[in-house]
């Protein structure tokens, strides 16, 4: 599959009715579940699209583009319920074919509307009722236990809203990861929060058995960060960049990423040149195109997605490099490099 299209698709959307979807939750993805070319992908669920999934190929318009595709099937688990009654489903989420996903506390100190990343809507999949606020270690464990026995899912990815003491989540993330391993041992497994205010919260994280880390900058341009995730950029970058590096201390090179979204306004050129000073530090840059959310800020103030020649040059340009320093998404074993669904990096050999 062309990064040309993948991008195009991630962009355009597609139209197909997909069981594994999610409306809202963290971070900038909302996006129905398919395997395009046997990858996984998160592509927005579009009925105006001009691609759709048909007898198993991506169509454009009339022309079979000859691409194999199909929905991520629903789940078994997502049909079980925790001893103490809660569905699963509303405790951790299918991602691509074989990921699991969690938010482990669904609340944001930085939700006010002043301080909210403009793209995020993790409290809104709270008040949907389609989420719960707080997941036990426990019932994570027992999620995990059965996602991996039943539907085999390879690979947690867990985020958390950012808490207000110093581990920034870190400490409930933490205690989640030593549950879920106690309850399937060897299960590859990414954090991902905020660069705590104490950097011993990450050697926790390791000890914990956490096998990547997450720290998301989401932008490396400071007038981006003022405008976009307003709350965030409050942490000043040499913060992100001091976490980044014990990150890598502890977890290895290409075990530590962060999200940079495209289409914020940002400089390509810059944004470029920033991935290549991570990658030299052994930060994977996940490069993923802006997509307004459902009741996100951002789709309140009429943002749309970026342009997809834009995207395309962006990603092949932090392929290259990731591929110059030997650094693949699928080495890191768990997380969302590892998964690849929201990014056309895989398609670009990443
Ligand atoms: S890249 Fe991350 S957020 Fe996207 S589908 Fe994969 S695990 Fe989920």
């Amino acid at each position: 599959m062309s990064v040309g299209t993948r991008v195009d698709v991630a962009i355009r959307g597609v139209r197909v009715d997909a069981p594994v979807r999610r409306a809202g939750g963290a971070g900038p993805s909302d996006d129905g579940h398919l395997l395009l070319g046997g990858a996984g992908a998160a592509i927005p669920l579009d009925p105006a699209s001009p691609y759709v999934v048909r007898d198993g190929s991506l169509w454009l318009g009339d022309a079979d583009l000859g691409i194999p595709a199909r929905p991520v099937d629903r789940p078994r688990f997502y049909d079980l319920v925790t001893e103490d009654g809660v569905p699963y489903e509303r405790l951790a989420r299918l991602h691509g074919a074989d990921v699991l996903a969690t938010t482990v506390v669904q609340t944001c100190v930085r939700y006010g509307e002043a301080d909210r990343c403009r793209f995020c809507t993790v409290e809104e999949s709270l008040r949907a009722g389609a989420t719960v606020a707080a997941k036990t270690p426990e019932q994570l464990a027992e999620v995990a236990e059965a996602a991996v026995r039943l539907d085999g899912v390879r690979q947690m990815v867990m985020t958390t809203g950012t808490t207000a003491g110093p581990d920034r989540g870190a400490r409930v993330l933490a205690r989640a990861v030593r549950a879920v391993l106690r309850a399937v041992p060897g299960l590859p497994i990414q954090v991902q929060c905020e660069p705590p205010a104490d950097l011993a919260w990450l050697a926790v994280l390791h000890e914990a058995g956490a096998t990547a880390i997450g720290i998301h900058a989401e932008s490396l341009d400071e007038q981006v960060r003022r405008a976009w995730t307003p709350g965030k950029a409050a942490v000043p970058l040499t913060a992100y960049e001091a976490a980044w590096d014990e990150a890598v201390r502890l977890f290895g090179r290409n075990r530590v990423s962060t999200y940079l979204l495209v289409g914020l306004g940002e400089d390509p050129d810059e944004l470029v040149d920033g991935a290549a000073r991570l990658v030299a530090r052994g930060v994977y840059p996940f490069v993923v195109p802006f997509r307004p959310l459902k009741d996100s800020l951002a789709a309140r103030d009429g943002a749309t997605p970026p342009d997809p020649r834009v995207v395309r040059d962006v990603t092949e340009r932090v392929a290259a490099l990731l591929r110059a320093a030997g650094m693949t998404g699928a080495a890191q074993q768990a997380g969302c490099a590892a998964c690849g669904a929201c990014s056309a990096l895989p398609a670009a050999g990443a």
